[in-house]
């Protein structure tokens, strides 16, 4: 199948073709004639499987038959990165078509936002909580509004922004249609999706497991030892670029440094970084001048950066679904991924639910001529915060998760 089946637009075509995608995925496949009669979709789809152009090209399709100054597409998103990536994809694809589009989300000035929506918008690309302070000021009119999505629904309810969505929701018309996607339907999102979409397509790509272009492997090691593991296993390995994800921001910006001074291009992308910096760890990342980017979940989340060879998890996530995200990141499109993952005794329930998904036993590795007896000789480096507490003889602090927030 070409994209030609679809009878988009040309102007549209072009910028496909301009892109290089020459056949549809499978969730374009089935979403973007969905899409385009104006039905509501459920889209059960992870990052990696094309989604974004799969609502995307039919938006803008559906778009161009008319002109209007306040947005008549609203896309809703988790994080920045993830927002400034559609926008961007909503940009590439919709050169030429002469619509207009914007990007709205926090830690930047609003004025600038204020500004872009008072020029006029067809196609409104936001994070909640922003979008939320411009409805309050009145900046931006859904009259006209026809085509909502909700992307990476499961991430919002993460983020605790299910109620912002909502609340946005009661701004916008009754008769429009809704897309919403996730990578997996825990309760919340399935009462979401029953609330807001109306007798929806439902395209479900794989399950929620992994892609399987992807290849796991689990290096078990000891606390104290990850940072050496890390380093020696990248400098044996023939990578392109590599996401290494680690639980707290603290620890990622500390790995990345270490890595820079064992003489990597490495960079860290967390929550304690100004805007500017991130969009510059993003950037060099994504142009190739930083080769390892060291991230937490949700900094990391929407990363696109198409030659990712490897991800490490230099901690291993929290749950299933966090994992299947991170290693969303490599294996894009066809392409085929690595996922090593480090893992300590405390992590053998997580090992066998992740198994348990993935179907299979994931190969136990180790890396030779590493030295796996090391003693701990700095012991308040290698553990994790609660051991380093227990070890100098502290109580564990109250409120330890603060460490995880982005
Ligand atoms: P997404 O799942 O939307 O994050 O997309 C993952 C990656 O696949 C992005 O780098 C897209 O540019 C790329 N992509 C999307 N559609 C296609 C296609 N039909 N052929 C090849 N690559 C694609």
């Amino acid at each position: 199948m070409t994209f030609d089946a679809f009878d988009l637009h040309r102007d549209i075509l072009g910028a496909v073709a301009h892109h290089g995608f020459e056949t549809p995925t499978p969730i374009q496949e089935k979403a973007i004639p969905a899409i385009l009669t104006g039905s509501d979709l459920l889209g059960l789809a992870q990052t990696g499987t094309g989604k974004t152009a799969a609502f995307v090209l039919p938006i803008i399709h559906r778009l161009m038959k008319g002109r209007c100054r306040s947005p008549r597409a609203l896309v809703l998103a988790p994080t920045r990165e993830l927002a400034a990536q559609i926008n961007d994809a909503v940009r590439s694809l919709g050169k030429g078509t002469g619509l207009r589009s914007a990007v709205i989300y926090g830690g930047v000035g609003m004025s600038p936002q204020t500004e872009a929506l008072g020029r006029g918008v067809d196609i409104l690309v936001a994070c909640p909580g922003r979008l939320l302070d411009h409805l309050s000021q009145k900046n931006v009119d859904f009259s006209r509004l026809e085509t909502l999505v909700i992307d990476e629904a499961d991430r919002m309810f993460d983020m605790g922004f299910l109620p912002d969505i909502r609340r946005i929701a009661r701004h916008l018309p009754v008769k429009r249609q809704t897309l919403l996607f996730s990578a997996t339907m825990p309760a919340d999102i399935r009462g979401l999706a029953d609330d807001m979409l109306h007798d929806a397509v439902t395209v479900q790509i794989g399950h929620t497991k992994p892609i399987d272009t992807v290849s796991h492997a689990l290096y078990p090691v000891e606390h104290h030892l990850k940072a050496a593991l890390l380093r020696d296993l990248l400098a044996a390995t023939d990578t392109d670029s590599v996401l290494v994800f680690t639980r707290t921001k603290h620890r990622a910006e500390r790995v990345a440094r270490q890595l820079s001074h064992a003489g990597f291009r490495a960079v860290s992308l967390q929550g304690n970084l100004s805007q500017s910096r991130r969009e510059k760890a993003i950037e060099g990342f994504r142009s190739g001048s930083y080769q390892i980017l060291v991230a937490t979940d949700i900094a990391a989340r929407g990363i696109d950066v198409s030659a990712i060879s490897h991800v490490i998890n230099f901690d291993m996530p929290d749950t299933v679904d966090a994992y299947t995200h991170r290693i969303g990141r490599t294996g894009r499109a066809e392409k085929t991924g690595d996922a090593f993952t480090f893992i300590t005794r405390d992590d053998a329930a997580m090992i066998g639910a992740i198994e348990q998904v993935l179907g299979e036993r994931i190969a136990r590795k180790t890396l030779p001529g590493f030295d796996y007896e090391k003693p701990n000789d700095a012991p308040a480096q290698g553990a994790n915060p609660h051991q380093r507490q227990q070890q100098r003889g502290a109580r564990p602090r109250k409120g330890g998760r603060q460490e995880r927030s982005f």
